[in-house]
């Protein structure tokens, strides 16, 4: 049977090397700065390790309140290294609540109360490993089983420091003036090793997750304009089944090729980001834009009538109609023309549907450029409202 100094040995010798590795991932993507978090916290847990079996063979009170103060930092770090991973911005919601714990422990403990200084640690640890734990549960967006794993890990630790605290309670050990010893401080030697070893695996993991997702999105991402590109279209309404309060507007600029041949390749780009700049202000909750290639954008549009298509397609027109670019030939106008397609009552094929938009697109090109057409009322006999001629 191990004895205690080598079960803190072992915590010691693992946390070094989980460092170690965070460490040298940390070097070669220094983007991913939340495993250089997780680092730095398993390495301060280290040195409140090697701290704690000092004062199990020298109790000095100093050395207590140190090792006390570096066990609350460690898991704030990496708590804070969760938040960072996870997109939880106010950092200020952990850091408050643990500086105050961690005073309150300094004070009792100077006070000869190292029983409850040890006490109140064991519940901030359990604390924040437990927000650790509900933060991945509830904020994460990806693979769920690897989510679940490390609330499981994040949980089972907090639950052993949790029976720290309670015998300590239960006891009645306010003052020890020694390392607490009991069956629960060795469960948690154990639990804590094996929880925090697997936690830094799964940091490994998670890494590679969140550098699919980043590669992903930036496949997806059209590099001039920050929109989506085509292949963010295919990936998120590919496989839809579009019913007819669905609609796809396909935009393209008018005379561009002009622009660029008058003002030159640069100003093309700009008058480009110009108009994904009015399509984003637009595109609000339920609509998704896209740059198809080019000169050509897209918007989908869910939960609308034609009506509402119509005036959301014209409004996108008249603003850009009125966007001016300063070029060394003076200020530049341009204009766009606008096609809208409609997904059918059986659900129409993204395909089908852009094919509509395309066609409504080549009307409005035929009908002088500058105005939107419904593909709905292209068979009609009624005149093509030039709705976005501005005065
Ligand atoms: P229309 O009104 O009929 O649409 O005429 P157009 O001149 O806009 O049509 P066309 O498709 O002939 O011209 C598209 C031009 O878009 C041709 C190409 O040089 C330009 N283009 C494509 N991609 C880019 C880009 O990323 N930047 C710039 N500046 N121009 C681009
Ligand atoms: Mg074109
Ligand atoms: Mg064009």
């Amino acid at each position: 049977m191990l004895d205690f100094s080598s079960l803190l040995l072992a915590a010691a010798l693992s946390g070094i090397c989980l460092s170690i590795t965070m460490f040298a991932i940390w070097f070669a993507a220094p983007r991913a700065s939340f495993v250089l978090t997780v680092g730095c916290g398993i390495l301060v847990l280290v040195v409140h390790v090697i701290l704690f079996w000092r004062y199990t063979k020298e109790p000095d009170p100093l050395l207590c309140q140190v090792a006390l103060a570096l066990l609350s930092l460690g898991f704030l770090v990496i708590c804070l290294s969760a938040m960072q991973y996870l997109g939880v911005p106010d950092y200020r919601r952990a850091i408050l609540p643990t500086l105050a714990a961690m005073t309150i422990c300094a004070a009792v403990t100077s006070l000869g109360l190292d029983g409850v200084g040890f006490i109140v640690t064991y519940v901030t640890v359990t604390v924040l490993l437990s927000a650790i734990g509900t933060m991945f549960w509830l904020n994460g967006s990806h693979d769920r089983k690897i989510l679940l794993v490390v609330s499981f890990l994040g949980g089972t630790c907090a639950v052993s420091f949790a029976l720290c605290a309670v015998v300590l309670v239960a006891k009645g050990q306010w003052t020890l003036g020694a390392a607490p010893d009991n069956w629960a401080e060795r469960l948690n030697s154990v639990v804590a090793v094996a929880c925090m070893t697997g936690l830094g695996a799964l940091t490994l993991s998670l890494h590679h997750l969140q550098a699919q997702i980043e590669l992903k999105a930036e496949t997806m991402t059209d590099p001039l304009t920050g929109l989506m590109n085509r292949r963010g279209l295919m990936s998120l309404h590919g496989e839809r089944a579009f019913g007819p309060f669905m609609a796809v507007v396909m935009f393209d600029l008018d005379h561009f090729k002009k622009t660029n041949d008058i003002y030159g390749h640069p100003v093309g780009d700009q008058v480009l980001c110009r108009f994904a700049a009015v399509i984003r202000k637009y595109a609000r909750t339920g609509v998704d834009a896209f740059r198809l290639g080019g000169e050509e954008f897209a918007i989908v549009i869910s939960r609308v009538t034609e009506e509402r298509a119509y005036e959301l397609a014209s409004k996108i027109g008249v603003a850009f109609g009125t966007e001016i670019v300063a070029t060394s030939h003076g200020p530049l106008r341009s204009t766009v023309s606008g096609g809208i397609g409609f997904g059918g009552a059986n659900g129409n094929s993204l395909g089908e549907v852009l094919a509509e938009a395309d066609a409504a697109l080549y009307a409005a090109k035929r009908a002088g450029r500058n105005c939107v057409v419904s593909h709905k009322r292209m068979g009609k006999a009624e005149p093509i409202k030039p709705a976005l001629r501005s005065a």
